[in-house]
């Protein structure tokens, strides 16, 4: 809590939704900590301005200890529209929220990067991008999606110029006047294409898949269709109900299943329901598509492309987006130290943890979707943080209890007594 100088009980590295509400609940729990990164920093500036989020927004708040400030309070606080589910929450709307929860609960994040974590003597050593080092009892790294974008093979072919993943947007001033492609058909897809497209941008869609699939719209659901498929967070069905509620029964299970469960099809991969107008008829998209080469010719990007019946065609542009996601491969965290991930066991380049998200280095934990292998694809949106920062402030408030010194008890001081 209180800054203290070198040492501090718990290290969180990353400020948004799953850092921020594991530092609210550890405030409340009086544990000593710090917490440092951008608050809300991927959603300012690695998704674009106008992007609508996909998931409901009952099922999109940040998780405090009294679970009284949710995005309904917020914006009833602030006379916004809002739905549960009838419309969809604009980024702005939720990253004003994220800011307006962490000056609420998080008053003093410290917005440095973390560049080098290693073992010490019974703690863990960051040393962050100002040079100073930090010793910790704990660490929890929630450093989120970013620093696992995938890329195919192809894009290492290309000149920077001509190519980006979908997570570089932000804003999109650079592709004005730019004839781009996007590759995918998630969301990220989706939500690029039509905002480049409602720019007055050339921009195609191409996607290994034979159609475009966009989540439902929302709609009144009788109460059979709830019983025979619940909502939850996460989408319909009992399976994604139970990983919601139940994140820690996930633990339990065998490691294939785990993987499986994780790559869910939980609200994707997807477009969001509020973006198919905004594409269907609107934008070209060239589907059952495979990428077999790229290269360049005169400045543009060449893209040969193959169909199921082994036609072949050749796709030109200025840019090419490649909406291709994520994959959790921890190895790719620059300031984990070898020695570190030499320690840390594995499930499919995610860290196994324990039940108190602790990864087989001691003293080292994960939430956020780093911990999806263990805990179930909730861990992969925002509504997953109310179960880590519930349960991991309560567990590291009880271990580091025994650091603290006995209650120390002065004499009375008779002077101010009657
Ligand atoms: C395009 C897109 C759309 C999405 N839409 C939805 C949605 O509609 N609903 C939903 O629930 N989820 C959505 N998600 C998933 C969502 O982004 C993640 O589930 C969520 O952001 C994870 O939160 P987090 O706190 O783990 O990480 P993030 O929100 O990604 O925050 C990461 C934090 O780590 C910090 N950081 C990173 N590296 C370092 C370092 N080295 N040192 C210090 N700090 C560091 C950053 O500054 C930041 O503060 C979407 C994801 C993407 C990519």
């Amino acid at each position: 809590m209180a800054r203290s100088s070198t040492f501090v009980d718990v290290a969180i590295i990353g400020a948004g939704p799953y850092g921020l509400s594991l530092a609210a609940h550890l405030r409340r729990r009086a544990v000593e900590h710090r917490i440092f990164g951008e608050p809300m920093g991927p959603w300012k500036t690695n998704m674009p301005p106008g992007m609508l989020l996909k998931s409901y927004p009952w099922a999109t708040s940040l998780s405090d200890p009294d679970s009284e400030f949710d995005l309904k309070r917020f914006c009833a606080e602030r006379a916004l529209p809002y739905h549960d589910e009838l419309m969809p929450l604009p980024l702005s709307r939720f990253v004003d929220y994220g800011e307006a929860f962490q000056s609420r609960y998080v008053p003093a994040v410290e917005r440095k990067s973390l560049i080098r974590l290693e073992p010490g003597a019974g703690f863990l050593r960051a040393t962050f991008d100002d040079g100073e080092t930090v010793e910790a009892r704990r660490v929890v790294v929630s450093v989120g999606l970013s620093p696992f974008k995938r890329l195919p093979p192809e894009a290492a072919l290309l000149p920077a110029e001509l190519c980006s993943h979908s997570s570089e947007y932000g804003s999109l001033d650079g592709l004005d006047g730019r004839e781009v492609v996007v590759v995918g058909s998630g969301s990220s897809a989706s939500d690029l294409a039509a905002l480049i497209h409602e720019r007055g941008i050339s921009v195609s869609l191409v996607a290994r898949r034979p159609k475009l699939q966009f989540a439902d719209g929302p709609r009144h659901r009788s109460w059979l269709s709830r019983a025979i498929a619940p909502m939850s967070g996460i989408g319909h069905g009992w399976t994604l109900a139970t990983c919601a509620k139940y994140p820690q029964l996930i633990q339990h299970l065998s490691k294939d299943l785990r993987i499986r469960l994780a790559n869910h099809r939980a609200l994707g991969p997807l477009g969001g329901a509020f973006v198919r107008d905004r594409v269907v008829g609107k934008i070209p998209a060239l589907l059952g598509q495979e990428i077999r080469h790229v290269g360049t010719h005169n400045g543009k990007v060449m893209l040969n492309l193959v169909d199921p019946c082994g036609a072949e065609r050749l796709m030109k542009a200025d840019h090419v987006i490649f909406a291709t996601g994520y994959k959790i491969d921890v190895s790719r965290l620059r300031f984990l130290n070898p020695a570190l991930l030499q320690h840390l066991q594995l499930v499919d380049g995610a860290p196994q943890l324990s039940a108190h998200y602790e990864a087989t280095v001691p003293g080292l934990h994960f939430i956020g979707p780093a911990a999806a292998n263990s805990f179930g694809p909730v861990c992969r949106f925002v509504c997953g943080t109310d179960h880590s920062a519930r349960h991991l402030a309560r567990h590291l408030s009880a271990v580091l209890a025994r650091y603290r010194p006995a209650l120390q008890l002065r004499p009375l001081d008779r002077t101010v007594l009657p």
